[in-house]
């Protein structure tokens, strides 16, 4: 019997059953939150698409097909969360000295060349919010209508005061904030309201701007979400999902203006990945220096192993950077490559009683870290050689680990090992086991490892 699919949702802060909101084989909707393409993305971004990854991966293994919508925020996210500063593409534009449509190509396609890095899957439908402006124009003017909005010299705003369940995602204390921060507001009303549009500064031309009904300018950052999840995903879909800082304000945002719009919170289940973080403080790309996935390739480290790491923790914890942890990953992804290489390839069903636990753990919330210990499980213990190769393969489609593809690197090795080995080779033939023996611990003794087969013999580095 399969165990029941349940995730945790933010929302209603409970562990619910997850039921498709269209029965009967239809697909499941999934919207997430994509990269703001000013920079590189960081390795703590991609923990948060490493965790919805696997979030696709676990629905598919319940037999859903997904439709996976990912924007990418190529205009409107401000430097600061409050509607304040510059806008950061503007900003990365004057870092690099390119156009900002340039940088937005740049870095959505080295955005996109480290996913396939990662072994993420991908998104059934890739958004930018510049190709979006006529449907965010739309979206906007829809709440005007509704009596939401206002204008200050700066652009049009949503008046939050006038929702009384805003900010229930984030559990705000919303007149606590709105007391706090009076001398900050400037034209805004409240402290939790936020733009729609912003105008162009007035006598400045922007290098990305629209016309629209109140005034030449571009979207605020949240808008293009609520607006494309609604276009490809509809007015209620399945699940939503960001990084755990979307809480607060984002996810807060998108689920207003569509409440305003259409009256659902947008999402059945919201679901967040908890930080990366690096020397116990938050990654973040505005510090200015942060880890890519580069630099980890520089190192000498696979991609993969970073993908293993992530999957070491659960996605509702913080996990900390640090390279011990990465060595260590890189050597469980090692082993598991390893291990599975080992085994013979037949024809045969995965192992039930395996395939159930592993199934009761991706189901329990995504509880990865177990499931990866049921591998283990399956990878050491005593099942029949072909079965556990077709179980272990099974489970890769979750973990995503890439066990099938990875063909072992031929190791350089060296001319006075080479002669060990085959004098090692030589005395075991001979029946000489006292010199076989002792040529093994030479061999140990120079960090190599041999494996006899019945056709001759694997050399590794221990
Ligand atoms: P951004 O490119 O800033 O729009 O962020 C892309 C995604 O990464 C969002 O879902 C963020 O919530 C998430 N994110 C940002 N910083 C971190 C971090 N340190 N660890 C995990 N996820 C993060
Ligand atoms: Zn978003």
């Amino acid at each position: 019997m399969t165990p029941p699919l349940q995730f945790y949702d933010n929302y209603t802060r409970s562990l619910r059953t997850f039921e498709p909101l269209v029965a009967g084989g239809a697909e499941v909707g999934l919207y997430t939150c994509g990269p703001t393409v000013y920079d590189y993305q960081h390795i703590g971004n991609f923990r948060t698409f490493l965790f919805e990854d696997l979030l696709k991966r676990v629905l598919e293994w319940n037999g859903y097909r997904v439709r996976h919508v990912m924007n990418i925020t190529d205009v409107g996210h401000l430097t600061s969360d409050a509607d304040t500063g510059e806008d950061k593409m503007e900003k990365g534009a004057r870092r690099t000295g390119r156009s900002a449509w340039d940088i937005a190509k740049l870095y959505t396609e080295a955005f996109l060349e480290d996913s396939r890095r990662l072994n993420l899957q991908e998104p059934t439908i890739l958004c930018r919010a510049t190709d979006h402006i006529p449907e965010q124009i739309a979206f906007i003017a829809d709440i005007e209508a509704q009596g939401y909005t206002y204008r200050t010299s700066d652009g049009v705003y949503f008046d939050t005061s006038r929702q009384p369940g805003y900010g229930h995602l984030a559990r705000l204390d919303v007149k606590g904030l709105d007391g706090g921060h009076r001398v900050e507001l400037g034209e805004k009303r409240h402290a939790t309201d936020f733009a729609l549009w912003k105008f162009s500064p007035a006598g400045e031309r922007r290098q990305m701007e629209w016309e629209s009904p109140w005034g030449v300018g571009f979207p605020g950052w949240h808008i293009e979400c609520s607006a494309m999840a609604q276009k490809y995903l509809g007015d209620f879909f399945d699940v939503h999902c960001g990084g755990e800082d979307h809480i607060p304000v984002h996810h807060t945002n998108e689920i207003a203006q569509t409440e305003a719009r259409v009256g659902t919170r947008l999402a059945n289940f919201w679901m967040h990945g908890y930080f990366l973080l690096e020397n116990d403080s938050k990654m973040a790309k505005s510090a200015g220096e942060f880890l890519r996935l580069q630099a980890l390739i520089d190192r000498g480290y696979d991609p993969l192993a970073f993908r293993y790491l992530c999957l070491t923790a659960h996605y509702r914890t913080q996990l900390n950077f640090t390279w011990d942890a990465l060595d260590a990953a890189a050597t469980g992804l090692d082993r598991m490559r390893n291990a599975f290489h080992g085994l013979p390839r037949g024809s045969a069903e995965p192992d039930a009683a395996a395939t159930e636990r592993f199934t009761a753990q991706i189901n329990d919330d995504l509880n990865v870290p177990r499931a990866l210990a049921v591998a283990w499980e399956v990878a050491r213990g005593d099942m029949d050689p072909v079965v556990k190769r077709v179980t272990l393969a099974a489970f890769d489609r979750v973990l995503g680990l890439g066990v099938e593809a990875w063909t072992p690197r031929r190791e350089e090795v060296p001319g006075h090992v080479q002669a060990l080995a085959d004098a090692r080779a030589a005395a075991r033939k001979a029946r000489d086991w006292k010199e076989a023996d002792r040529l093994r611990q030479e061999l140990h003794a120079a960090g190599w490892e041999m494996a006899d087969r019945p056709d001759g013999y694997d050399l590794r580095r221990r």
